[in-house]
């Protein structure tokens, strides 16, 4: 494996990449864009924070690429769509900053509340300038929290105690979570024009872009005081600064800007009533330790075991939980593989019925799993367990799941059906024992044979003598049977699953086909 890190992480968290034999671990901090692209290629992981930004051209000359691993939160300079198309988990270390962040958001409010950088600034300049430093309390305002997350829990928990009145916009928590923290949910527009102070705690999305305009301004209080720690681009800084001269806004700190590092022009930084920090907000001691070893852990366990931890476009999985389903991924390839391999026609949709144990476990990745398989045998090594629902649905291909508590004979099953404009494919599997992976039924016969390897898998009259022809052909061929398994059906309907021990060329598949019994041949490679 060969992990490039292109921003400073944690010395513990390099060490615990360093220390996995046969890893080799670049630390390259300096890297432009185009030396990014450049180098990009040869690395399976990639480990970022906010400041390179991972492009879609980066992720096009990703060729092996498996993992990008963001130390923090905001994944906004990461392409997602183009790394879930290419089937590459983005995982970020959330959590691990949320203090910082809130800590400082408190610092940023304090220090405005009292023109602390000015007072020190004039001060230092030789002025004792009392009367133009006159601050105001936080208690008693109310600070309004737009995003009430990680780190608006945070900044919430402490303003309480400062004893300020507390309004959250944020709509996608329950009421019951602002109960638990004794906080009020509003509208954002209730949220405008209720607060003294506002602080943006939401990701940077469409719907939040410019979220502080001329519009939204006037709807706030005069004298309103802004914070942002999130992302500048929350804010339209043009509109603030014009807000901030007419005093519509009395003060506002940002620790992050639109661009970064900004511009000259950048309206906010010569701007007197306005602190700004260089995006500092997560740059403690305790939170880089925290999320570089976070994030190092993280795409180590998705390298080395598959196992998928705060991932932003695939969910996540525990190591135990990694270990119960292992076996279904497996079966669930392996299903969805051999039924694409015998089915005819464009495919139209997908069906897939859970019975038994398979009801309790994460279905979700079970599904994909059989998606995988389905779009393999047509798609290739580009289709994974992260984008195989995307490219499914690119497809149009209809995906209907569907559980059931019926009692099967076996403890868990997988029942799979693809439907084409030409036909329908029935097949069921199951997992008897850790490794061992069976097909249990075709067009709704029962037969039982492993799943994997190479198969002959045929549909036959069932008459006398298939068998003996079958293996005389194989055995002709110097084609070792490793289990021929057959089930009959209604009306003379026969199917044969054949394992065998290597290829079976096109040419022999032929002159089985012209067997007289045999109705459909197929190979299937697993
Ligand atoms: P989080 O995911 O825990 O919380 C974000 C909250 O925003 C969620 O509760 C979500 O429901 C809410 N939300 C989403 N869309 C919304 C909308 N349209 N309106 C209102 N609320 C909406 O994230 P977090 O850890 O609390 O971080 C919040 C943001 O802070 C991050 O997205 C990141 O951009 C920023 N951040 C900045 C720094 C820094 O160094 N300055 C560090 C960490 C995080």
């Amino acid at each position: 494996m060969k992990i490039l890190i292109s921003e400073k992480l944690s010395q513990q968290g390099i060490e615990l990449l360093q220390q996995e034999p046969e890893w080799w671990v670049d630390v390259k901090t300096s890297l432009t864009p185009a030396q990014l692209i450049e180098v990009v290629g040869q690395y399976d992981g990639l480990l970022v924070r906010s400041n390179t930004k991972v492009t879609a051209e980066v992720i096009e000359a990703a060729r092996r690429l498996k993992v990008i691993g963001r130390a923090g939160t905001g994944v906004d300079n990461i392409n997602l769509e183009a790394a879930t198309n290419k089937g590459i988990v983005v995982m970020n270390a959330p959590g691990g900053n949320s203090i910082s962040v809130a800590e400082l958001t408190m610092g940023l409010m304090l220090a405005m509340a009292r023109a602390v950088p000015q007072a020190s600034v004039s001060t230092k300049e030789g002025k004792w300038d009392r009367k133009d430093l006159t601050g105001v309390e936080l208690k008693d305002k109310t600070l309004g929290v737009v995003g009430f997350g990680k780190i608006g829990i945070e900044v919430a928990k402490r303003a309480k105690a400062f004893q300020m009145n507390l309004l959250v916009y944020d709509p996608y928590v329950s009421e019951r979570l602002a109960q638990d923290f004794n906080v009020k949910l509003v509208s954002l527009d209730e949220l405008f024009a209720g607060s003294d102070l506002i602080t943006l705690h939401v990701p940077l999305i469409d719907a939040t872009r410019h979220l502080i305009n001329t519009q939204t301004i006037a709807k706030m209080k005069t004298g309103v005081r802004i914070i942002n720690t999130a992302r500048g681009e929350l804010i339209n800084e043009f509109d603030l600064a014009e807000a901030l001269d007419s005093g519509k806004v009395a003060a506002a700190a940002v620790d992050v800007l639109s661009e970064e590092p900004p511009p000259a022009g950048n309206p906010l930084l010569r701007h007197p009533k306005v602190i700004v920090t260089p995006h500092i907000a997560a740059s403690t001691a305790e939170a880089q330790e925290i999320v570089g070893v976070e994030i190092a852990e993280q795409v180590r366990g998705f390298l080395k075991d598959g196992i998928i931890r705060n991932a932003v476009n695939f969910p996540s999985v525990s190591f135990e939980e990694y270990k119960k389903i292992g076996p279904f991924l497996r079966l669930g390839e392996n299903l969805g593989s051999f039924v694409s391999q015998i089915c005819e026609g464009r495919l139209n949709e997908v069906g897939i019925r859970y019975y038994g144990e398979t009801v309790d476990i994460n279905t979700h990745l079970i599904a994909s799993s059989i998606i995988m398989g389905v779009l393999e045998p047509i798609l290739g090594d580009s289709v994974n367990l992260i984008n195989a629902r995307k490219h499914l649905d690119e497809r149009g291909i209809l995906l209907i799941e569907s559980r059931s508590n019926r009692v099967r004979s076996y403890s868990n099953l997988i029942s799979v059906r693809v439907k084409t404009d030409v036909r329908e494919e029935w097949i069921e599997g199951t997992i008897l024992s850790q490794d061992n992976t069976r097909l249990v039924s075709v067009d709704g016969i029962d037969i039982e044979a492993p799943l994997h390897g190479s198969i002959l898998f045929i549909r036959n009259n069932d008459t006398p003598g298939v068998i003996g022809q079958i293996g005389t052909l194989l055995g002709n061929n110097e084609i070792n049977i490793a289990n021929f398994a057959l089930g009959r059906g209604e009306s003379h309907h026969a199917v044969g699953v054949v394992n065998v021990d290597s290829r079976i060329s096109d040419d022999l598949l032929e002159h089985i086909r012209h067997c007289p019994s045999i109705r459909f041949a197929r190979v299937v490679q697993l």
